[in-house]
């Protein structure tokens, strides 16, 4: 049997207004990357990106936010974007990633279609002082507990390349592992000249043993390679997947651009993979 392939693409639906520090993110107001910043995005557009989302066989659709926690207006935003969306695209996944999050916001956005919660724990609660001040990593760890107990999919992974040891990283991902997430994004640093962190784009080789990592750690989640793919993996995406991967990131990102995903489609069709149907596609060869 084929291994089958998740694809998942993405959507700021607000974007560039965060009052955190995190110094990876190039979305915190406090830093003056060149991205663009609005809180809304226009509903049509949303949805319009769905529909493309889905015909380039994108089985989940992530509504993110950029936000410090899932508030009563984005519970209402997400919700009417939720509404419009499965009005058209019945089947696409929704996904939603607006920050921390308490069991009611959570349950008000589930009751709109919303079946996935993403929230990273980012990298280990031992090196996480060194990259956030305005928050915790408990605070991070407490709503990822709120999605599993509201009945939500937990979707949550990490970011490599932040300076964390090997000690971290196994860290971050035995405190995934206990959360027993559905899907975990691996993402990997990209260096912006406007953010404090100063650390070069990880290696392709480190960045292949943080995926075979993830993997050994989490092998029953959906290992999902996110932010940097491009920059990092370059020709080379095959070893993405012999890694260990088994989804990716379709289309731009939330604040670079990425690949044309007719072209992922074409590469992944030609290594000889299939495209997962839906999220739940139990043919998966993990
Ligand atoms: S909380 Fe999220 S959106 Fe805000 S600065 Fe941190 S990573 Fe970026």
């Amino acid at each position: 049997m084929k291994k089958k392939i998740f694809l998942c693409a993405i959507s700021n639906i607000s974007s560039g207004r965060c009052s955190q520090d995190c110094s990876f993110c190039t979305q915190s107001v406090k830093y003056k990357a060149d991205i663009d910043r609005y809180y809304k995005k226009d509903i049509k557009e949303i949805v319009d990106q769905a529909i493309r989302a889905r015909a380039n066989k994108a089985v989940g659709f992530c509504l993110v936010s950029a936000t410090k926690s899932l508030d009563s207006k984005m519970v209402e935003f997400v919700s009417e974007v939720s509404y419009e969306i499965k009005k058209k695209e019945k089947d696409l996944a929704l996904i939603g990633c607006c920050g921390m999050a308490d069991k009611d916001s959570l349950k008000a956005i589930q009751s709109a279609g919303v079946e996935v919660y993403n929230h990273n724990l980012e990298t280990s609660k031992e090196f996480y002082p060194k990259i956030c001040t305005t928050h915790n990593w408990n605070e991070r760890y407490e709503t990822c507990e709120n999605v599993k107990s509201v009945g939500l999919a937990v979707c949550t992974g990490g970011i490599f390349g932040l300076g964390e040891s090997e000690e971290d990283r196994i860290s971050m991902l035995k405190s995934i592992a206990s959360l027993k997430p559905f899907s975990s994004p691996i993402n990997f640093y990209h260096p912006n000249e406007a953010l404090p962190l100063k650390k070069d784009i990880i290696s392709i080789d480190e960045a292949i043993s943080c995926v075979k990592l993830s993997k050994k750690y989490l092998p029953d989640s959906i290992i999902m390679v996110a932010g940097g793919r491009e920059i990092v993996f370059e020709d080379n995406q095959n070893l993405i997947f012999e890694a260990g991967a088994n989804s990716i990131v379709i289309g731009d990102y939330l604040t670079t651009k990425g690949e044309n995903p007719k072209k992922d489609l074409e590469k992944i069709e030609s290594m000889g993979y299939e495209f997962a149907e839906n999220r739940l596609s139990d043919e998966c060869n993990f």
